[in-house]
């Protein structure tokens, strides 16, 4: 197998426009168990890890806006730097794996694979982060709506490397919250990550693993960003709870080898109710 190790994006854009079918490698920790388990045949690989322009992150100031390169770790993402802008995306870092998976797999890794249970997306997804790709003939950015289309299906074309995520830094509470049959190492049966934007009056909440791709709930969003009292940050315990129906309603969920889709639905249910209520105690 062909192994090339490009030490700049130009020459990791440069070996993928040539050979479109090879695959990425970042962190390895998704790819590594496809390849080990057969499930991917892999002719060769452009393996990133040294590129350097794709383990930054920094602030735009003006635009308030976070970026985060594709290849750096969740053990850097949960670092005071980047936890204190984003906190739910540190949040959800937090729950990935161990602390071995955590160290190398990469936020690029996650949008690579895709899967509707991966821990960073449904974060990505509240907070209308823009996912960043470049390939010999350009750079482009997606929202991220528009980067996720089916399950492990990404609208990022072969010949593109993902390059990064923008995220906007908003003002009030967010937190990711996830379900699962233990409390680490576990793939999230139903996940949620809801965000308030005090600046804009909205509650935004992306689900995960309760659809093919991560939900946005818009009609309960609109909802309950009428019903909050944004002079106070308050919102009645009758409209917790109705907003956690709402969100649950939203959902697509199935049966599957991890759960059912009622429990599912529930779970997603429970965990919006509750995140709301922590984003406003006030009752
Ligand atoms: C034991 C274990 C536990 C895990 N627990 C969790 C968990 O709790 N939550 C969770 O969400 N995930 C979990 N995972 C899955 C995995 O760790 C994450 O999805 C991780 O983010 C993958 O990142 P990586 O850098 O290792 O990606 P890789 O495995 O290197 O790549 C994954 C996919 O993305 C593509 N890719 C990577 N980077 C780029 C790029 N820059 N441009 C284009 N394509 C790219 C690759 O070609 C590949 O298809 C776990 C995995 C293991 C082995």
């Amino acid at each position: 197998m062909a192994v090339s190790v490009p030490t700049s994006l130009a020459e990791a854009v440069s070996l993928l426009s040539g050979a479109p079918d090879s695959v990425v490698l970042a962190g390895g920790t998704d790819l590594m168990v496809e390849a080990n388990s057969g499930h991917r045949q892999i002719a060769s690989v452009i393996a990133i890890d040294r590129v350097p322009e794709l383990r930054t992150w920094g602030v735009d100031v003006v635009r308030r806006n976070l970026w985060i390169g594709s290849g750096v770790p969740y053990s850097t993402v949960m670092q005071p730097g980047i936890a204190s802008l984003v906190p739910a995306l540190a949040q959800a870092s937090r729950t990935v794996g161990s602390p071995q998976i955590r160290h190398v797999g990469t936020i690029g890794g996650n949008l690579g694979t895709c899967s509707p249970a991966g821990d960073t997306l449904p974060v990505l997804a509240a907070l209308d982060a823009r996912v960043h790709l470049a390939s010999v003939s350009g750079e482009r950015s997606v929202g991220f709506d528009e980067f996720m289309v089916g399950v492990k299906r990404t609208s990022r074309r072969p010949d593109e490397l993902i390059t990064g995520v923008t995220i906007p830094i908003l003002n009030g509470w967010q937190g990711y919250s996830k379900v699962g049959v233990r409390n680490a190492m576990v793939i999230a049966t139903a996940s949620s990550c809801l965000a308030v934007d005090t600046d804009g009056r909205s509650v935004r909440i992306g689900l995960g693993s309760v659809g093919p791709v991560i939900i946005r709930c818009g009609e309960a969003e609109q909802w309950i960003s009428g019903r909050v009292d944004w002079s106070e940050l308050s919102v009645s315990n009758a409209d917790v709870d109705e907003f956690g129906l709402r969100c649950g309603a939203a959902a697509r969920p199935i049966d599957d080898h991890r759960s059912t889709a009622a429990y599912r639905r529930r779970a997603v249910e429970v965990l919006a109710a509750r995140q709301l209520r922590r984003a406003f105690p006030n009752g």
